[in-house]
């Protein structure tokens, strides 16, 4: 998944730590981690994880002040939507970053690129929210990484690859879509936009043109939700 190589970007020090409770490195070498050791973490190891991650993700980027417009405009997007999910309260961030681009973490964080603020509607940019909130709704997050083969720990950058299949993949975008469409609905607001900010950039997808066949299929789920409706 597209998805998960971007929103999980682990730390190696710690994952290291946590599977082989070993001494902190200066310099620790490519290395994979198996799916016997990923058995291992606890969800609250997992959790810790992705609150680590979002933290170093936040040191590396540029971060819209809250006076900016954009992050102004995230702020009132978001008031329509739950502020909690699993009590977990939820926070946001606007990078400033031209690449079209949104992911999140199980722990809350989701943060959004200039570059996908400036090409959506408002109640696109509610869509895309609303579906990394079902990404963090349904823990996502955690089950990719349960679901790994392995977990490749690469030198450069601290970033880990997660393996995963394509069918798992499309899955959890489709679900989280399904969430997304039924809170939208809930809070009276237009579910349209899962559509066409698809159309305009499917998210989390930077490989993946519109024609690429799990956004096809997503389009035509939400399409059919819509037409039910
Ligand atoms: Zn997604």
């Amino acid at each position: 998944m597209e998805d998960l190589k971007n929103i999980i970007l682990l730390f190696s020090c710690l994952l290291m730590l946590m599977v082989c409770g070993c001494q902190n490195q200066n310099k620790i070498p490519p290395t994979r981690v198996s799916s016997e050791q990923i058995k291992q973490l606890s969800d609250n190891d997992i959790f810790a994880i992705s609150q680590q991650a979002c933290v170093e993700n936040d040191k590396r980027a540029i971060i819209a002040p809250d006076y900016n417009f954009l992050s102004k405009r995230l702020s009132n997007l978001t008031q329509n939507l739950p502020q909690k999910i699993n009590n977990i309260e939820l926070n946001y961030q606007v990078y400033f970053d031209s690449e079209p681009n949104a992911w999140s973490t199980v722990n809350g964080c989701i943060r959004i690129n200039s570059g996908l603020m400036t090409l959506l509607e408002d109640n696109e940019l509610q869509a895309v929210i609303a579906h990394e909130q079902a990404h963090i709704a349904l823990k996502h997050g955690i089950s990719m990484i349960r679901q790994a083969p392995y977990i490749e720990i690469t030198d450069k950058a601290s970033e880990l690859v997660i393996v995963v299949k394509e069918e798992t993949s499309q899955q959890f975008e489709i679900e989280a879509d399904n969430y997304a469409f039924d809170l939208l609905v809930s809070k009276n607001l237009d579910a349209i936009g899962l559509v066409n900010m698809l159309i305009k950039m499917p998210i989390h997808a930077k490989n993946q043109p519109t024609s690429h066949p799990t956004t096809m299929k997503r389009i035509a789920n939400i399409t059919d939700r819509l037409s039910h409706h």
